[in-house]
């Protein structure tokens, strides 16, 4: 048997042809014509003024905490169920991250949970929207706009989602996306800071480029990092973007398919196909065990291993971080519904190159691990 592994992706389009144009033309840095280009479709794409491209999408954070203003003393609210990146760029600033729980059915923070954790030390409000749903943005805009608050939104996850017909990277002060290869468009390794803010935007190109100053390039006002990307993953990032429709498409036919197939096998909790706000476009396909199943997702995790399926865990929560809890952080924070899916949950096999009889051969496994019991 074959193994069938967690995310596959298709570079089957102009990828291969702006490459060797970059080779073919010697622009491979990030001083080649790709990277504005990517930088200018790319913010297009999502309805903003000015797009910034750098190396990947955790460091994405880092630029839009820090262009923000945020630093010692300030309190950023953000979902205890994401990636480590969110947190970790609020805490390098020197700020303080509070969480809050998600919501039990589309993973999504708990948006009624963030009118009480903010005090007169909240400078922001992190919105992540997970694996493939949009948060509920419109609580969100206004809690911000009755406290001053400012909106960083990652939407790593969310190339070409909207929320109530607008683009999911059209909300924040300034939004965040990654291109690594399990989002729908790849670079290998990037990401993209997207804002309306010609400051903002400017702040962010210079913290990305070590704030060297145009007028006195090597003395500096402030610490910037090297965050650039080259021209080669812009070339590719141009490529995939093209094809952004489809692979919207495709991810939603295999959200489809699997939602049809697992549809009969008891134990499980699949992702919700749609909220009031938007389709999902699920850029994985999680399950969560039902309680009533007697092992846990690493269990579940090892036993589809046996079939060589490959998955992974769940976000793990924020709040149960050991590196955290070492800096005494998050003392005494308890969030019972991420601290579940945390535990129940994994995602299974959904990258873009995902054939149907895969799709089939992983439903398959996931009916006969579940009925062994
Ligand atoms: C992937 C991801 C990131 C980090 O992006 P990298 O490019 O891997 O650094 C940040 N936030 C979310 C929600 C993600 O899914």
């Amino acid at each position: 048997m074959k193994p069938i592994p967690v995310n596959e992706i298709l570079l089957d389009g102009n990828e291969k042809k702006y490459l060797l144009e970059c080779i073919e033309t010697g622009w491979i840095s990030s001083e080649g014509p790709f990277v504005k280009q990517f930088e200018e479709q790319f913010a297009t794409r999502v309805g903003r003024r000015y797009g910034i491209a750098v190396s990947n999408g955790s460091v994405a954070l880092d630029t839009a905490v820090v262009a923000l203003g945020i630093g010692a003393g300030d309190e950023v609210i953000l979902p205890t169920f994401t990636i480590i990146s969110c947190a970790a760029a609020i805490v390098r600033a020197g700020a303080i991250p509070v969480v809050v729980d998600c919501e039990p059915h589309n993973w999504n923070m708990n948006v009624s949970q963030i009118e009480d954790k903010i005090t007169s030390k909240t400078k922001a409000i992190m919105v992540v929207h997970i694996y493939g749903l949009p948060v509920d943005m419109a609580p969100v805009i206004a809690l911000a706009e009755k406290y001053g608050l400012q909106i960083i939104e990652d939407a790593a996850e969310m190339h070409g989602q909207t929320y109530k017909s607008l683009p999911c990277g059209s909300f924040g002060a300034i939004s965040t996306f990654s291109f690594y290869p399990n989002k729908h468009v790849t670079t290998g390794e990037g990401g993209m800071l997207v804002t309306d803010d010609e400051k903002l935007a400017n702040r962010c190109r210079s913290l990305r480029n070590l704030c060297f100053q145009p007028q006195k390039r090597f003395v500096h006002e402030e610490l910037g990092w090297n965050f650039r990307i080259t021209n080669l993953q812009a070339a590719l990032g141009v490529a995939q973007l093209e094809r952004l429709e489809e692979f919207v498409a495709r991810k939603r036919y295999i959200g489809q398919r699997y939602t049809e197939l697992l549809g009969d096998i008891p134990g499980l909790e699949l992702p919700v196909p749609k909220t009031d706000y938007a389709q999902n476009i699920y850029w994985v396909y999680g399950v969560v065990l039902k309680d009533e199943v007697p092992f846990d997702a690493t269990e579940a995790m090892q036993r589809l291993a046996q079939y060589k399926i490959g998955t992974r865990p769940f976000f793990w929560c924020m709040h149960e971080q050991p590196v955290f809890q070492k800096m005494g952080l998050f003392d005494n924070v308890s969030c019972p519904i991420a601290e579940r899916i945390a535990r129940r949950g994994f995602y299974i096999p959904s990258g873009m190159a995902i054939t149907s009889e895969q799709i089939e051969r992983v439903a398959a496994a996931l009916g006969e691990i579940l009925h062994e019991e």
